[in-house]
């Protein structure tokens, strides 16, 4: 059984990394923003509580994101083990993380902010389907519209500068203290995630002593 985190950035490339191992080594991958999501797309009740507080412009708290990853976990369908993308998001809930589960390991993936914001604010977002784009990993075929539907590709409204710089100092006040935490009682790696993907997931694997991606 494995129990990963995966921590870093948006922009870094954690979702896929995440994925990558989660599909290799049937692991089970729990991201909060993926769960979230699937609520707000199915109308639950949950969606609708995340959506208003989005609607006003604000973050899921932390206490929703909590509880919601217990409930996630409480489910048990992880038989050879998890990777969790999205949480802890404060040093409480990393406490409380650390007393329930044997973590194997922390994956932190470090990009510096220059490269976050290039990557973020290349991000679209098809207007008609939903469906993301981004202009230097995933370009559409026609330039401003979607290769699906054809629709107007948009920028995220929350995707300018301004928003970005106060996401990234709220999370790096937020992750700072949890990587600490990590780090007196766990076993934290860094990952450079500038490079591509498959030298990333390389590196994460070299350091969790796992067969390497695609042997
Ligand atoms: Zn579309």
């Amino acid at each position: 059984m494995r129990k990963y985190v995966i921590m870093g950035v948006q922009g870094s490339g954690k979702g896929t990394q995440a994925m990558m191992l989660a599909n290799d080594l049937d692991l089970v991958h729990i991201s909060v923003g993926d769960i979230f999501r699937w609520h707000v797309q199915n109308h639950t009740k949950l969606g609708a509580q995340v959506r208003r507080i989005m609607q006003t412009g604000q973050l899921v708290d932390d206490e929703l994101v909590g509880s919601t990853v217990r409930r996630r976990l409480d489910d048990h369908d992880w038989n050879f083990g998890f990777i969790i993308d999205g949480f802890p998001r404060n040093a409480p809930q990393a406490e409380f993380f650390l007393e329930s589960y044997d973590i194997d390991g922390v994956i932190h993936l470090d990009l510096p902010d220059e490269e976050v914001r290039r990557r973020v604010l290349a991000r679209r977002l098809c207007s008609r389907c939903g469906m993301d784009y981004n202009l230097i990993a995933h370009r559409p075929k026609i330039e401003g519209r979607c290769d699906v539907c054809g629709g107007l590709l948009v920028s995220r409204e929350d995707d300018t500068e301004h928003a970005l710089e106060a996401r990234l100092r709220d999370y790096y006040a937020k992750t700072d203290p949890v990587l600490d935490l990590f780090r007196r009682k766990e076993f934290v790696f860094t990952v450079d995630a500038r490079p591509d993907k498959v030298t990333v997931q390389q590196e994460i694997r070299h350091h969790l002593d796992l067969p390497p991606y695609g042997t």
